[in-house]
């Protein structure tokens, strides 16, 4: 056999080879156009709406960073060691899923960020209610992931008197009725998604009004 002959059949050989390699791909499981769908980032993914059939309780509830951690609090207002452990310990009790959202002063500020009168202002920069609105559509986002799935998103503890997770009481020169700068971020988020989950402030003196609240939210 010549040497052009045989460098013939073997490219002969390569064809049928990928052939059968591609045919045994749609043989089995292979993706269609149909099958993706575009992620927030515009990129394409595979999406499904599995039973979930397993010991999830499919309920969550969004927290404020620091009802897990009061490590991330300001200087001299960590109210206990690490949480505050009567609502996690409620959250758990009810089999309810603890979704901790990030502290937006510590992002933003730092952990030696100076007193509460400034967060509100310095929280107001272009650049820091540009992170707020990420992180706020990040909740919106992962609310939406839930809802779609058929799971339960309960609603979102923040901290009243914190000048940016303030729900009803924020502080500004003392403390005011009002939002802090991440919840007004997060509730218009919120509000844009046409999502309609409740946004509650609690208290880290009161606990025992945060189980009640929770009680409200999560009703058996
Ligand atoms: S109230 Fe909000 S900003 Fe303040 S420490 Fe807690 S999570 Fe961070």
């Amino acid at each position: 056999m010549s040497d052009k002959s045989r460098c013939s059949r073997r490219g002969f050989i390569r064809v049928l080879s990928g052939l059968s390699a591609l045919a045994a791909g749609f043989s089995s499981r292979c993706l269609f156009a149909t099958d993706f769908v575009k992620n927030r980032f515009g990129e394409r993914m595979i999406e499904s709406y599995p039973p979930f059939d397993d010991a999830r309780s499919k309920k969550v509830m969004f927290v404020a960073h620091c009802i897990l951690n009061q490590n991330a609090r300001i200087n001299t207002c960590a109210y206990t060691p690490a949480a505050i452990p009567k609502i996690p310990e409620c959250l758990l009790r009810r089999n309810i899923g603890i979704i901790q959202m990030p502290c937006p002063e510590l992002a933003c500020l730092g952990l030696g960020r100076g007193g509460p009168e400034q967060i509100y202002d310095q929280l107001s920069t272009p650049g820091d209610r540009r992170y707020l609105r990420s992180i706020a559509r990040d909740v919106v986002y992962q609310a939406m992931q839930y809802r779609k799935q058929g799971f339960r998103v309960l609603g979102v503890l923040g901290i009243d008197g914190s000048p940016s997770c303030g729900v009803d009481i924020t502080y500004y020169s003392g403390e005011k009725p009002g939002k802090g700068a991440f919840i007004e971020e997060l509730t218009q988020a919120l509000a844009d998604a046409k999502l309609d989950f409740p946004v509650k402030g609690v208290v880290d003196a009161k606990p025992d009004e945060a189980e009640t609240l929770i009680a409200t939210l999560d009703p058996e």
